[in-house]
């Protein structure tokens, strides 16, 4: 037996419920994880009040993040007693997810914990996280050294924006970070590494094609007018990671970044990223973040608490991680 967070759909309204299941319901997969921690994500706000529709298939459980240990396996590539991770795939969508003391999953969407890193500091990471190094990374590949010039991140002090300027700091980038919450949080932004914080209002008015060139490169959560603003500053070469869609998914730009200053606009997905890459990445992540990032505000809760926390995280009322202790 073990213990599950199931959504269920009754009257058409999703109900969240706990529950206690026979390893038998487990969906049929390659390798079952006894899971130590999930993760809340604003996604999984979102499914386990039914608020928006990420939700594939009843009954679900949700968690789109998790990290455990294999309890059993059918695929050589993993052995019982393996610390693994995994985020995205569509699982906790599609597929049964973290938030359970069990899950079953393919061998294929499982990374091998890296060395020094526990399984609530992976979920501390979580998507937000593991999305952030994914973004960083592109902007190494596409050549943008620290010499280059300044790096602005955008939705700062969200969970992919606040990892993306403490990757950029710790790898000797500068970087300036946009919030729209500047008193409340230029000492978090500066702590994690942001040498100047800025006003999200600075980017309000709408972008003109082409503006002064500020920017070496730029990680972008947001979308929308600020992408397109984004865009318009970034120096000849330069490129954008964008990621998000916080301020919309919208994008009123203009081709004129592209053809006049060879701005690369590089799209990041984190769901279905291949398997070497995220592999990798995890392995930065483990080498590049310091202490000090795991001890910013991190609340972890029970799976009993998640109902309230998932209102809460749909609500803007989280500040900081959540992670599920199973
Ligand atoms: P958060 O909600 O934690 O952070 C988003 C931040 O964006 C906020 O903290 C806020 O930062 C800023 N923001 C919010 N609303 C607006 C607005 N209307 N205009 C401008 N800025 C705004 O989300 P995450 O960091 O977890 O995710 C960021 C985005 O990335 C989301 O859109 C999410 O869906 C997407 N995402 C994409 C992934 C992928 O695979 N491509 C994976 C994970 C997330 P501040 O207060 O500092 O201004």
């Amino acid at each position: 037996m073990f213990k599950a967070l199931v959504l269920e759909q009754v009257e058409k309204q999703t109900k969240a419920s706990i529950q206690q299941l026979e390893d038998s319901a487990l969906p049929e997969a390659d390798v079952v994880v006894k899971v130590d921690y999930s993760s809340l994500n604003y996604k999984d706000g979102l499914a386990i009040t039914g608020k928006g529709k990420i939700v594939r298939q009843f009954p679900m459980v949700p968690g789109i993040d998790l990290a455990g240990q294999v309890e059993s396996s059918h695929d050589p590539r993993f052995a019982s007693g393996d610390k693994v991770v995994l985020t995205g795939w569509g699982v906790g969508e599609g597929h049964w997810g973290g938030m359970a003391e069990k899950a079953s999953l393919k061998a294929d969407w499982l990374v091998p914990l890296p060395e020094g890193l526990s399984a609530q500091q992976a979920m501390i990471i979580g998507t937000a996280g593991f999305t952030a190094m994914l973004c960083v990374q592109a902007l190494v590949d596409a050549g943008i050294t620290p010499e280059s010039g300044e790096i602005l991140v955008t939705g700062a002090s969200g969970g992919v924006g606040s990892v993306a300027v403490c990757l950029l700091a710790q790898l000797g980038y500068k970087v300036a970070a946009v919030t729209g919450r500047v008193e409340q949080n230029s000492q978090l932004l500066t702590d994690l590494g942001a040498s100047r914080v800025i006003d999200r209002a600075e980017f309000a008015e709408a972008a003109r094609p082409l503006e002064k060139q500020l920017w070496a490169g730029a990680v972008d959560t947001v979308g929308s007018n600020m992408l397109a603003k984004v865009l318009a500053q970034i120096d000849y070469n330069g490129a954008v990671a964008a990621c998000g869609l916080a301020g919309g998914f919208d994008l009123p730009t203009t081709v004129m970044p592209f053809i006049l200053r060879n701005v690369s606009l590089l799209g990041i997905d984190s769901v279905n990223c291949p398997s070497a890459k995220r592999v990798k990445a995890w392995q930065r992540l483990a080498e590049l973040l310091p202490d000090s990032y795991y001890q910013q505000a991190c609340s972890e809760v029970s799976l009993e608490q998640v109902p309230e926390y998932a209102e809460a995280i749909t609500n803007g009322q989280v500040t900081g991680r959540v992670v599920i202790k199973l």
